[in-house]
């Protein structure tokens, strides 16, 4: 299954839901039952629910205070710029993000930097849709199906590709998720992929003194809001007119021609900034200035 459209052709041969695939790949790729399997994606659920609630409900402050309870303050705040739904879906993405950023535990799915996303977006369904666990587990599996094609054809990685490699990818296995659990089909799912990567392309990394904490846990709140918006056009039939397969190629190219800058080196973008800068010497006494020096040709 190296593509959305293999993808697609082996569920309709087989006249079964895209998940299916997807769990027969684990089967075969780890050696284990299907129950087993079933059970594995329960516990992984499990924690990022703990994630979110944890970074809802203890104070949560990095060593470096870059990151400051940033989901808690959203979810307290009494006004609210959609409603309040939306502003829980930002609280809840936000919050697990920050578990990670204090060294709680979460799931790095499919990266560390990215670990609010779909703890924002499942929480969210089985809260305030009243989506059950096993249609969770069942958009767990298509996202890992997401993931599995985007790591093959471009990246899911920071340092490769660019946050819209990480966050991006998360925010695209997430609004499949969001369109599988409202009833869509499967156009209406790769719609959602295709909408989210548009509309996450060439989002470089840049954290602040190399942590993994600014932007990082703001981009988890953004990313949950690509992925609701490209969720609701697709469900809505609207479509991103460029096939999903051609925006994941498109994702691996700009990722290929990213600066080094914009990966993960701190280097560059919201980490070259003056302040960032001198938060980074603040964190690093002897760290200097941080320049980069362009490769030799
Ligand atoms: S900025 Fe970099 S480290 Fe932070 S979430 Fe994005 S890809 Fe990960």
């Amino acid at each position: 299954m190296e593509s959305f459209e293999e993808w697609r052709a082996e569920a309709e041969r087989h006249g079964v839901p895209l998940w299916r695939p997807v769990l027969e790949y684990e089967i075969h790729q780890k050696g284990r039952s299907e129950t087993e399997i079933w059970e594995r994606l329960a516990q992984v659920y499990a924690v990022m629910r703990d994630a979110v609630e944890s970074g809802l409900q203890a104070p949560r402050q990095t060593r470096s205070g870059l990151v400051r309870d940033t989901g808690k303050k959203i979810a307290q705040s009494p006004l609210h710029v959609i409603s309040p739904e939306f502003s829980l879906l930002l609280a809840y993405a936000t919050a697990a993000k920050e578990t990670n950023a204090c060294m709680g535990r979460v799931v790095a799915a499919p990266t560390a930097g990215a670990s609010g996303i779909l703890p924002g977006i499942y929480t969210f369904l089985e809260r305030h849709h009243g989506i059950s666990l096993q249609t969770i587990y069942e958009a767990m599996l298509i996202g890992a199906g997401v993931a599995l094609i985007i790591e093959q054809k471009a990246s899911i990685a920071g340092a490769v590709g660019g946050c819209q490699a990480e966050t991006g990818t998360a925010a695209a296995m997430g609004a499949a998720g969001i369109v599988y659990a409202l009833g869509g089909n499967i156009t209406q799912i790769f719609e959602s992929v295709a909408l989210t990567i548009m509309n996450m392309l060439g989002l470089i990394c840049d954290p602040v003194a190399g942590l993994v904490e600014l932007p990082c846990v703001k981009r988890n709140g953004s990313a949950v809001v690509i992925a609701a918006a490209a969720a609701q056009m697709a469900l809505a039939g609207d479509t991103a007119v460029i096939p999903v397969d051609e925006m994941v190629a498109a994702m691996g190219e700009v990722g290929a021609l990213m600066d080094a800058r914009f990966k993960e080196t701190g280097l560059g973008g919201t980490a070259a900034t003056p302040t960032a800068q001198a938060i980074a010497r603040t964190i690093y006494p002897d760290l200097g200035t941080l320049r980069y020096e362009d490769p030799p040709h």
